[in-house]
């Protein structure tokens, strides 16, 4: 999917104005503003002004996430993609379950949510949006994108601007080098954002009646460290740091009668583990 937005968003270089902005601050689709939770409500602070404008573009991003809860982490970001890559070179390779034991493990996954409220806060006293305009993957990702094409086409484009969006991107995988997901996990302002709609989405990882053989591999391929397991009396998973990647679906030995991603309601209990 993330292939498929960033071929949209390249259309733009040939005239033909798909996907315009970036996935943060503003996105236009055709003639439709859209604009990221977090990027509006940094907005809303440094501005200190209520528009229907941003309004308008902000009500179908959070239509999208209260279907969708977090899963655009695990489909559409693009550090996700490359987080991905990084696990792949040779020496970070690390056996199953051995990311839990990563250093950091331990660490508070709610200091994400102090980290986005100091940021509101600091947006709020500059006066400038400062992560969604400056920090944030998602702008830098793509100003990367844009500088580069600039670039490879002659066109006029500010070396220093690619410069600082490549550090950024850099220092992200730098960081997820040593502590693998630290940043999905624990820091991310958009993704401890978008977590919160886990809470209420449509989607959700349903459990079928059937016996859990307590393998535990759902858990151990799960990079983002959702204690599957801990919901086992509850009637579905709803947990802020699950991105529906599937991966503990396909990591079950049921393959998929005993965990599935569904939609709406009709939760029923979880399996009961065989003793
Ligand atoms: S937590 Fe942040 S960086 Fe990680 S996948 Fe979600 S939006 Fe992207
Ligand atoms: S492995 Fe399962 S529990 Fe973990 S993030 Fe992916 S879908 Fe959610």
């Amino acid at each position: 999917m993330l292939l498929g937005i960033i071929i949209l968003f390249l259309l733009q270089f040939f005239r033909m104005k798909v996907l315009v902005g970036g996935l943060t601050g503003s996105l236009a689709i055709w003639s439709l503003n859209l604009m990221d939770v977090f990027a509006y409500l940094e907005t809303l602070a440094a501005s200190k002004t209520f528009t229907f404008q941003a309004l308008l573009a902000v009500l179908p991003v959070i239509g999208i996430y209260l279907i969708f809860g977090r899963a655009f982490c695990g489909w559409v970001c693009p550090m996700d993609f490359l987080f991905g890559l990084v696990s792949k070179i040779e020496s970070r390779q690390l056996p199953a379950g051995a990311i839990h034991e990563s250093p950091l493990q331990n660490i508070s996954h709610n200091i994400g949510y102090g980290a986005a409220a100091a940021l509101l806060v600091i947006s709020g006293l500059l006066g400038v949006p400062s992560f969604t305009r400056y920090l944030s993957h998602l702008t830098n990702f793509f100003t990367l994108i844009n500088s580069s094409v600039y670039f490879a086409l002659d066109l006029p484009a500010d070396s220093s601007v690619l410069l600082f969006s490549g550090f950024v991107i850099f220092s992200l995988l730098f960081l997820e080098y040593f502590f693998p997901r630290l940043w999905c996990k624990v820091l991310c302002p958009l993704g401890k954002t978008y977590g919160l709609f886990n809470k209420i989405s449509l989607i959700k990882l349903k459990f079928s009646e059937g016996d859990c053989g307590e393998c535990n591999l759902c858990e151990q391929v799960c990079y983002m460290d959702v204690k599957m397991t801990h919901y086992l009396d509850q009637p579905g998973l709803r947990d802020t740091n699950c991105i529906y990647c599937g991966r503990c679906i396909e990591a079950c030995g049921t393959k998929g009668k005993l965990v599935r991603i569904g939609f709406g309601r009709g939760e029923r209990p979880f399996a009961r583990i065989r003793r």
